[in-house]
């Protein structure tokens, strides 16, 4: 019933001109004790948002370092993912918390895949809230177990918070994006790492400025005026409507400004649609604001043109885990106006690496300001860059998750 998920290859030998020889040998010595090792991903969608993202690398990644690496998608159904999508609202902080009916969903679908979930791993890594009950209901499946959370959990409901967290304190170990979304009461041991991108991905490999250009004028952008994006989920914690707010101050000061929102649809969210929606709505019809998502075929090529063209990236999230578009974004040199949250505090800091802001208001001076100079993003954009090198590229988490199952002693 959980549907293994196919990866391509990837040789972690092609990334040593990216993030050098030391850190690959590194993997490869923390790797040698556990070759042939039995390790499973569980999650919750194959397509859509960080999480696939980075297992689509990783999982490959595991595989060449001599690991035995799967990666299998729950089974679940539309009640289903509405109860987690609740789950997932609730736990980085929305009032409304899971109805009786909707935690009863909850468990009988983690109860049905974990009788499903085939046996005799070395390792089960468990991958955000959806899945999250599979530990306490199948314990025997697995040697070692290990919850990874990649959402913001510093403000979470109470309530919500009360009813999951047994679900998930007794995990051998857990892994957070920060400190700070640690809730109290983990029994295991706590492993703070934050994800990562692939430089390598279609997504980020690099595309040259005329070839990005060429791209985004296939999707309607006119590549002579200038052009602020956002690649997001359709969410309310993404805020495209505050960004569509800032770009109509900043149409005010330049007035051939366009905007791009762009926004995939994750199988296992539910929401998607209706706030995806909200955003057109909002966007009224202006002709220099472009919605498009994977229905109008943009796959990882368009969003990297986007990201490589842009001559801003916005990601105005309200609460974010880590925010892997911002990383995204800064590998590919660009000036990034980010909100003030979660992970993206880890990856920017304010007029080093990128700008943080709070408001809609800041949110359009930063970017009217960067288009009206942009050699002060070009500076930024370099420095960025390097510390997107240093910090969040998948070698390095790699080599994070080899020391945690080291660590583990199977
Ligand atoms: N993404 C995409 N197409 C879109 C929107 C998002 O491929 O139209 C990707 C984006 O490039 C990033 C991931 O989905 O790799 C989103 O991860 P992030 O951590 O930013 O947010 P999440 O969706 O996990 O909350």
């Amino acid at each position: 019933m959980l549907q293994p998920v196919t990866v391509g290859t990837k040789p972690l030998s092609d990334y040593t001109h990216i993030c050098g020889k030391d850190m690959v040998e590194e993997i490869r010595s923390l790797a040698e004790p556990l070759k042939g090792k039995r390790v499973v991903h569980v999650s919750a969608t194959a397509f859509g948002g960080g999480v696939s993202e980075i297992l689509y690398t990783l999982v490959p990644l595991m595989r060449d370092v001599g690991l035995a690496a799967e990666w299998q998608v729950i089974y679940g159904r539309e009640e289903f993912f509405n109860a987690t999508k609740v789950l997932h609202n609730a736990l980085q902080g929305a009032a409304d918390d899971l109805s009786p009916d909707q935690w009863n969903v909850w468990w009988r679908y983690n109860e049905m895949n974990a009788r499903e979930l085939p046996d005799g791993w070395d390792i089960c890594l468990v991958h955000d809230p959806q899945p999250a009950a599979l530990f306490a209901l199948a314990p025997q499946k697995a040697a070692g177990w290990i919850w990874r959370c990649h959402i913001d959990l510093s403000t979470p409901n109470p309530e919500t918070l009360a009813q999951f967290l047994p679900q998930v304190q007794d995990y051998p170990q857990t892994v957070f994006h920060l400190p700070q979304f640690v809730p109290e009461g983990m029994h295991g041991k706590v492993n703070v790492v934050p994800p990562a991108i692939d430089p390598l991905a279609p997504k980020n490999m690099a595309l040259s400025r005329e070839e990005a250009a060429y791209v985004c004028a296939q999707l309607g952008i006119d590549p002579e005026r200038p052009l602020l994006c956002q690649v997001s989920r359709f969410d309310p914690w993404k805020d495209p409507l505050g960004v569509i707010d800032a770009y109509r101050i900043v149409k005010a000061s330049h007035p051939s400004v366009q905007l791009a929102l762009v926004g995939s649809m994750a199988s296992d969210d539910p929401e998607g649609w209706d706030f995806f929606n909200a955003t057109t709505e909002h966007a009224e019809g202006d002709p220099d604001i472009h919605i498009l998502s994977n229905f109008n075929n943009v796959g990882a090529i368009e969003v990297n043109a986007f990201q490589a063209h842009a001559d801003v990236v916005i990601q105005k999230s309200t609460r974010e885990g880590f925010g892997l578009t911002v990383s995204e974004a800064i590998w590919k040199g660009r000036p990034v106006v980010a909100g003030n949250v979660g992970g993206i505090g880890l990856q920017i800091e304010d007029g080093v690496t990128g700008w943080l802001v709070s408001s809609v208001e800041q949110c359009a001076e930063r970017c009217a300001a960067l288009l009206a100079d942009p050699s002060l993003g070009a500076t930024v954009g370099k420095r960025g860059k390097e510390y997107v090198r240093s910090h969040f590229l998948t070698p390095r988490y790699l080599r994070d998750y080899l020391r945690i199952f080291g660590e583990m002693g199977l």
